[in-house]
């Protein structure tokens, strides 16, 4: 359990202690995370002794029962340091625990969230395929019955914390009926293999895994919500609240760059003055911060929707784009605002320039929110909405 003083805290007591837990411990260790090449072991400990693990879960699943308002609000605070931090904790609280909540059976439920709210079983979401990327129905990873359980084969890439989690949330396709499910796969079975690729361009502190399965026995009790066929719906519901968990971590990320990029330029002097006072410099910062803000709102008022009606699927896509495109675009001025120091030496801007780079292509890339959008816009600009202004 977690500890009973974390659990006492107002929200705003709560925000407090991450706020002060990202500056004084997450920021001033990201060059110890470099050179170690992964989140240091003691601030995994910390992020679940804060109840980091917890934040999407409710009380009755050991969870602290924040709203999903609450839990953007609190994104936005811890991911003002590395997203590689976030990273170590966002498939188990976001992907599979939301997948799991909704759809697990009561077995499933009692057995893991409890588990993955004290951070004592890690999670990872392995859909992604060599064959399956933006498309996800293209899963050729199979599931076959034997006697009371199935047999699955395939391999997955691309899946974050694959290499280290306990539970695998794996998604097959039955070979009779070619419909697709969700397994939960023990990652130390018998015929599971990961491992890690040599390079990373960005989030090179948390890599992805590549994940083998060779005639991997899971019982019929493994498969979530113990019912075949389900396994689009299921993810689709962890990707949604993933989505806008990444949409208010590209806030933070945002946020973040910003302030060390006016930093630079408020300290920094050329031709006689602070590189603040340059026009030039000024269109590219005012710029960022009009864009950042309208992106938390954008965030904010979505998380608001989903805590009234469920997740505003086409919002929450919305959200996605623009907080991802915004970051990149404060990210890069942040590198043009440094000139060679964001090129040159270890700055954290540059690294973060990488870092959101991959924002745009996980939890479907930008092009992908776009279509959906646009093949939307007929229905959502002829919804009867008082924030529809077409309506
Ligand atoms: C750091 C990182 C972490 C990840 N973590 C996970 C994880 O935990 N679990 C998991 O299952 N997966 C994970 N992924 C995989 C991620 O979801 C996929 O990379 C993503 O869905 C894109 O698939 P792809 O890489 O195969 O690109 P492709 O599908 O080959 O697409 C390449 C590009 O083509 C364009 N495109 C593709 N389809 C369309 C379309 N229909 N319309 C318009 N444009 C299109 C887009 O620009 C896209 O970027 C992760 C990826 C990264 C980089």
């Amino acid at each position: 359990m977690l500890a009973e003083d974390v659990r006492a805290l107002t929200f705003e007591d709560y925000v407090a202690t991450i706020r002060a837990f990202t500056d004084e411990e997450l920021i001033p260790a990201e060059p110890e995370m470099v050179r170690l090449g992964e989140v240091p072991p003691r601030l995994v400990d910390r992020m679940a002794g804060l109840g980091l693990f917890a934040i999407t879960l409710g009380p009755e699943h050991g969870g602290l029962g924040w709203s999903v308002e609450q839990q953007v609000l609190l994104t936005m605070e811890f991911t003002r340091a590395s997203v590689v931090y976030r990273s170590r904790f966002s498939t188990t609280i976001g992907l599979v625990s939301q997948a799991v909540a909704a759809h697990g059976t009561e077995d499933q439920r009692a057995r893991l969230l409890p588990e993955f709210a004290a951070g004592r079983t890690v999670a990872a979401f392995a859909l992604t395929e060599e064959s399956a990327g933006t498309d996800a129905t293209a899963v050729r990873t199979t599931a076959v019955a034997d006697g009371d359980g199935f047999v699955l084969n395939g391999s997955k890439r691309y899946i974050t914390n694959g290499h280290w989690a306990d539970v695998l949330l794996v998604f097959a396709r039955h070979e009779e009926s070619s419909a697709l499910s969700a397994f939960l796969v023990d990652r130390t079975a018998a015929g599971v293999t990961t491992r890690v690729p040599e390079q990373m361009n960005g989030h090179a502190e948390g890599p992805v895994a590549e994940i083998d399965l060779v005639d991997v026995r899971v019982g019929r009790a493994d498969l979530l919500g113990g019912v075949e066929g389900q396994g689009l719906r299921q993810a689709m519901r962890g990707i949604n609240h993933a989505r806008i968990h990444v949409a208010a971590t590209a806030v933070g990320q945002a946020t973040r760059l910003l302030q060390e990029a006016t930093e630079h330029a408020a300290s920094r002097h050329q031709f006689g003055q602070p590189l603040l006072e340059l026009g030039a410099l000024q269109s590219m910062l005012g710029r960022s911060y009009a864009e950042l803000e309208a992106g938390r709102a954008l965030v904010v008022d979505c998380a608001r929707e989903f805590d009234r009606v469920g997740p505003p699927r086409e919002r929450i896509s919305a959200a996605k784009l623009y907080c991802t495109e915004m970051a990149s675009a404060v990210a890069d001025r942040a590198v043009q605002v440094l000139g060679g120091a964001g090129i040159v030496g270890p700055h954290a801007v540059p690294r973060m320039w990488r870092d959101v780079r991959a924002l745009r292509i996980y939890e479907g890339a930008s092009q992908l929110h776009e279509r959906n959008l646009a093949r939307a816009l007929p229905t959502l600009l002829s919804t009867s909405d008082e924030r529809n202004p077409h309506a």
